[in-house]
């Protein structure tokens, strides 16, 4: 079963934005390579896709909030003990 391109709306082609071209210009529509019509065969393939692509970016990126937030506990732990140090050696008198 097919439907419309929901980008083209049929045409197989899209009009460029005169702001961004500077001159009347269409470019192909490349979602239905230019038919003006999508598989929805092909479009569930592409949500499976999609769907399991967003899966594996939403834990990379669960993974990379816990890394920032364990950076910022060192962060601060360095901080701190750096203070230290230098009151330490402020206090020894050296400086
Ligand atoms: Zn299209």
């Amino acid at each position: 079963m097919k439907i419309i391109c929901p980008d083209c709306k049929g045409n197989g082609f899209t009009r460029i934005p005169y702001a961004q071209a500077g001159e009347e210009v269409h470019a192909q529509c490349e979602k239905c390579a230019s038919s003006g019509e999508i598989d929805l065969k092909i479009l569930a393939d592409q949500i499976k896709v999609l769907t399991f692509r967003n899966e594996k970016l939403h834990h990379h990126n669960e993974k990379m909030e816990l890394d920032i937030i364990e950076l910022r506990k060192d962060n601060k732990r360095l901080a701190a003990q750096f203070d230290e140090s230098l009151k330490q050696f402020r206090n020894s008198g050296d400086m």
